[in-house]
Order: C-alpha cells, then structure tokens, then sequence
C-alpha cells in the first residue's frame, strides 16, 4: 500500500518538516488554506481518527499544541482552527490521520461556521442516540 504520508515519514519524499520527535511529524500543506498551514500526523500509520491509537492521538494533539503556539508567535497570527476530516465526504482526501493547523488573521475571509438550528425536540433525540452507541468503559 502506498502511502504519501508515510513517504514523507521516510523522507523518501520532500516536504517542508517543521517539527519531529519519537511519534509524530508535522509539515507545511503543499496545498494551504492560508499561509502557514500545517499537518501534524503520527508516524505510525491509521486511516483516519476512528482508528487511531488513543495514546498516539493524545502525542498528536501534544505536538499540535506545541506547534501551534510556535506559529501564532512566529507568523504573528490572530489565531488558528484545529481542524481534522474524517472520510471522503469531509474532505479527507490522505487515508492517513492527519491534524491540521491553519492560520487565522484578521479579515482573512475564511468561514469556518455556518450555524443552524434544531427543531422541538430534536437535539434531545439526536443525543440519546449518540450516547447509546458510545464505548461502554
Ligand atoms: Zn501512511
């Protein structure tokens, strides 16, 4: 199977690396929704954040805050998303779990909430079937 995530892991591929440690790797987007974009992914290699490992998540989010910090200083930015997707219809277009960091400065033009609303007694519904299908622990 090939992967280009894992490529990039093997340096087999070049990529702009801006951070590495035992478990994860982060690198600048080839295609950024703003300047500056980054991904963060393990180096171990999972579809996406359904399957991934808990304790290599809890190491991805480590390394994405510790990278997001060092982007707001260093680009001078008003903000970041945290943003991953999760299947083709989410934008996932890697099948390798990635995080993403994107950059937000004021008047940049990106929306990334378009808000709804629910219906009477809808929310309620929705939540009693979300916690039914949640792990039993
Ligand atoms: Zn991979």
């Amino acid at each position: 199977m090939h992967c280009i995530f894992c490529s990039i892991i093997k340096k087999e591929i070049k990529s702009e690396i801006i951070y590495e440690d035992n478990y994860t790797i982060a690198f600048l987007d080839i295609a950024p929704i703003s300047s500056g974009h980054v991904l963060v992914i393990p180096k171990l290699h999972f579809t996406n954040l359904t399957e991934t490992d808990p304790l290599m998540l809890a190491y991805v989010m480590q390394s994405a805050q510790k990278i997001a910090g060092a982007m707001a200083k260093a680009l001078k930015l008003s903000g970041y998303n945290i943003l991953i997707n999760n299947g083709a219809v989410a934008g996932q277009i890697i099948d390798h779990f990635h995080l993403h960091i994107i950059p937000r400065r004021a008047k940049d033009g990106l929306e990334a909430w378009p808000q709804g609303e629910y219906q009477a007694s809808e929310a309620g519904q929705i939540a009693k079937k979300i916690i039914a299908s949640l792990p039993k622990s």
